[in-house]
């Protein structure tokens, strides 16, 4: 079905998440014919743009980035509307009440309305506080959603500070956090994965599985946004948010059912599970790393402290490799380890599940163990590898996969991250959306490695191009084990 007729009033709308995630899902939304028959899109930043102007602009950057029909387009940007606004500004929303009464009454959206905050986190607390001093965020006539953009928060005490004050405004159940991992596809699929398939749940825990192996690694540096990253770090930027969900969902307990309640519910409390790091866990078990300068496939590539917006002396760390573990019943002793990097030699996001070897190995004594690999990106896919008898004389045991490839089903279009999360809003289901708790339990958890990556001394380097430093491979050789060498595409071993 369709969701209501509604306005969504976008601050931050003249910013780089607006042109190039935004707005493009809106249109895609809007030509699959997603979109309900009356809705508004009403820009609002602090420069001056006139609706036109502000079609234009948007239709120009939709031209040049996106495959887009022309009729189809023009027909978008009629829904599209700009209110030049400072946030900062109380009186300023007098004009935005204003203008939403107006469009209200032209789109028939009676009083439906979401804010989606895509401005500096900076302003995250001012704009509720000025909606809800001119009535914006009373649900009485149509309801009223507040979109918050990551960072929800720099550490666990502001996090906190921002959550009270968001909810001074706006309840629980109108505050939408987006993390667009959970937007994709395959995160989703996890959950399907797991719980539709009889045959691999029996074997989801510690009886079966030795260890997971989680990375999610870019290949580019911090390109325009070194001023933004090097204030954050990777441990903030993905570890925190994007990592810990995904490892939520790899461990969390099957929900009573799939609604909001339910799940986040069960991904709250394997997030309360996650054992708390001590002194000797941030000593041995946790490696940050910085990139430095170095020549890739026959590119040179900076060093991170030459990126531009980096501080020259900067002890931000661009990588992070952690072994942690869950204490609950399920995945009591079961290490996980979980990888993020910039400038790492490809592409890829990948859970890898390493089961036990068999109890006596009657074949040959290192047979490969079976994995499952469930990779999130690039080619969104699973493969399960397990062993099976090499041709010829003897018996000995050969590592063989059966994989699955998202692209070869045909029957539907992906929706991206922010397609799907947008819609989901818009129909009021915040299942894919972090609820408070949720984030208290992750900067709870992360608290810790912010405290200990103040001290300098604990930052190693990696040469750009490279899994990063060499005390990350220690975190599993002390174990017997290797980091899985995640290959570009799933199926084949270049990269
Ligand atoms: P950006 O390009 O710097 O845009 C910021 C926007 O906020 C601009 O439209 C700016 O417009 C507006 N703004 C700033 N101060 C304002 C004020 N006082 N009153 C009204 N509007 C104001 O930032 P961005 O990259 O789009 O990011 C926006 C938010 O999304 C940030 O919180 C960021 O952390 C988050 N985010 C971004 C991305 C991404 O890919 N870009 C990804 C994940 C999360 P004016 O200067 O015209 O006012």
């Amino acid at each position: 079905d369709k969701p209501e007729n509604n306005c969504i009033v976008i601050f931050g709308a003249s910013g780089d998440l607006t042109h190039r995630k935004l707005i493009p899902a809106f249109y895609h939304l809007y030509a699959n014919g997603q979109l309900p028959e009356e809705f508004a899109i009403l820009g609002v930043s602090r420069t001056a743009f006139s609706d036109l102007a502000f079609r234009e602009k948007l239709k120009q950057t939709l031209m040049t980035t996106e495959e887009v029909d022309e009729q189809t387009l023009e027909a978008f940007c009629q829904h599209l509307h700009y209110q030049a606004l400072n946030t900062a500004a109380a009186e300023d929303y007098a004009l935005l009440k204003e203008r939403l009464d107006r469009i209200g009454k032209q789109c028939h959206t009676n009083g439906n309305t979401t804010f989606y905050l895509a401005t500096p986190p900076s302003l995250y607390s001012v704009i509720p506080e000025n909606l809800a001093a001119y009535g914006l965020n009373d649900e009485s006539n149509g309801w009223k959603r507040l979109i918050v953009e990551k960072p929800f928060g720099y550490d666990l005490a502001s996090a906190q500070a921002l959550d009270q004050q968001l909810h001074r405004y706006f309840q629980e159940h109108q505050i939408y956090r987006i993390d667009h991992y959970l937007g994709k596809e395959t995160v989703q699929n996890l959950l399907v994965f797991r719980f539709a398939n009889g045959m691999f749940e029996p074997l989801w825990n510690r009886n079966f599985i030795d260890y997971v192996e989680i990375t999610a690694a870019e290949f580019l540096g911090v390109e325009e946004r070194g001023g933004y990253y090097d204030g954050a770090g990777a441990v903030r930027d993905m570890f925190q948010n994007h990592l810990l969900q995904v490892l939520a969902m790899v461990g969390m307990e099957p929900p009573a059912a799939i609604n909001a309640d339910s799940m986040r519910d069960e991904v709250v409390k394997v997030m309360n599970s996650f054992q708390p790091l001590s002194d000797q866990d941030l000593q041995q078990n946790l490696v940050l790393g910085q990139y430095t300068e170095s020549d890739v496939r026959g590119e040179h590539l900076p060093g991170y402290r030459d990126e531009q917006g980096v501080a020259s002396e900067s002890r931000t760390e661009t990588y992070v490799g952690l072994k942690m573990f869950i204490d609950n019943w399920r995945w009591s002793g079961v290490p996980f380890y979980v990888r993020t990097g910039k400038r790492l030699p490809t592409r890829v996001t990948e859970v890898v599940i390493h089961f036990k070897k068999t109890p006596h190995p009657v074949f040959s004594a290192n047979a490969p163990a079976n994995k499952l690999i469930i990779r999130i990106q690039p080619d969104e896919g699973i493969l399960m590898s397990f062993g099976l008898k090499k041709p010829g004389a003897g018996f000995e045991a050969k590592d063989v996969s059966m994989d699955f490839h998202y692209e070869s089903l045909e029957e539907t279009h992906m929706l991206t991250a922010y397609e799907r999360l947008l819609l989901d809003s818009m129909n009021g289901d915040a299942t894919l959306f972090a609820r408070t708790d949720a984030v208290k339990a992750c900067w709870k958890f992360v608290q810790p490695i912010l405290d200990y990556k103040e001290d300098p001394k604990h930052l190693y380097g990696y040469a750009a191009g490279t899994w990063g430093p060499k005390e990350a491979d220690a975190l599993l050789a002390g174990d017997n084990r290797e980091w899985r060498f995640p290959c570009k595409n799933l199926t084949n071993t270049d990269y």
